[in-house]
């Protein structure tokens, strides 16, 4: 028997399912299982992703490919409204979820934690698999026990459907944790035109930009007295999550219960 991990794709013709299948069928310690896409149709897997035919066709039925596939991890790049339920099916059937769908609320993952647990296989759910997000998130935490004014300015596609995105959540979550309970600005301050500070989180705001051209970019500026610090991130292609992808894979086989966050496995 191969000792590969074998991966199940599901969202498989998206821009990230593709480079997923990419990732599965050029890397030695892993195994195309199944790619699910709801229309692309019956395609081969490796053809969808402008590769060679690899012998796997794409299929619509996600829960015959997590029956029928021998599949060990599910890899979902999805939607938020159908990543939970993908998710959900996939621990059923004893399949291991890496989830880099975003849109995820703290509930689903505590639900989804638990569901892991009672089936005794490890999961991950992922708002970003880029390691130099990762650093700027850990950076960022540190310097808001210095800095405790700051705002984080996210970038994304103007066709991104969450906002703000789930790299910007997680940030703030990680921040929150090591900065100070601190309302800031003025308490009288008022917006004339509505949303212009942007979304509130624990006493600092979030501001979402969606535009045609711009990937992934992620700012978290503090300010100080008379001084200030910019940290700053800019993701060019969808190659560079496929590392963390990777690790996330073969990471998820080694634990049980739901892990939120790839920052938990960059030491
Ligand atoms: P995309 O190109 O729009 O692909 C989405 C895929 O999901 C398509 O194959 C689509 O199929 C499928 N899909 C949509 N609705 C579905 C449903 N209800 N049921 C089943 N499949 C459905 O999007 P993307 O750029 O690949 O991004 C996908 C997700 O990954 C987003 O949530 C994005 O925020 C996230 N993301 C995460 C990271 C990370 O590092 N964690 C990085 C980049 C993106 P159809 O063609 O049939 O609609």
């Amino acid at each position: 028997m191969s000792d590969k991990i074998r991966v199940i794709v599901s969202g498989a013709g998206g821009r990230m399912g593709k480079e997923v299948i990419k990732l599965v069928l050029q890397d030695d310690e892993l195994e195309l299982a199944a790619a699910v896409d709801r229309s692309a149709g019956s395609i081969d897997a490796g053809r969808l992703a402008g590769l060679e035919e690899c012998g796997v066709n794409v299929t619509s039925d996600f829960e015959a490919a997590l029956a029928h596939s021998n599949g060990d991890v599910l890899v979902d790049f999805t939607t938020p409204q159908s990543a939970f339920a993908n998710t959900t099916l996939a621990i059923k059937y004893g399949v291991r979820p890496v989830i880099g769908t975003t849109g995820f609320t703290p509930e689903q993952i505590k639900e989804l934690d638990k569901q892991c647990q009672d089936q005794g296989i490890g999961g991950l759910i992922a708002p970003n698999f880029s390691i130099g997000a990762i650093l700027l998130m850990k950076f960022a935490a540190q310097a808001a026990k210095y800095f405790p004014h700051l705002e984080i300015i996210e970038y994304h596609g103007d066709q991104k459907l969450d906002a703000p995105s789930g790299t910007a959540i997680k940030t703030a979550e990680m921040i929150s944790e090591a900065r100070e309970e601190l309302r800031q600005g003025n308490p009288q301050e008022e917006e004339i035109i509505e949303g212009s500070r942007g979304g509130y989180y624990n006493g600092f705001r979030i501001h979402s930009v969606r535009l045609p051209g711009v990937f992934a970019q992620e700012e978290v500026v503090f300010g100080g007295f008379g001084q200030s610090l910019k940290i700053r991130h800019d993701s060019y292609e969808r190659a560079g999550y496929m590392p963390g992808v990777k690790l996330g894979i073969q990471k998820v086989m080694e634990y049980t219960g739901m892990i939120y966050g790839f920052e938990h496995f960059i030491e």
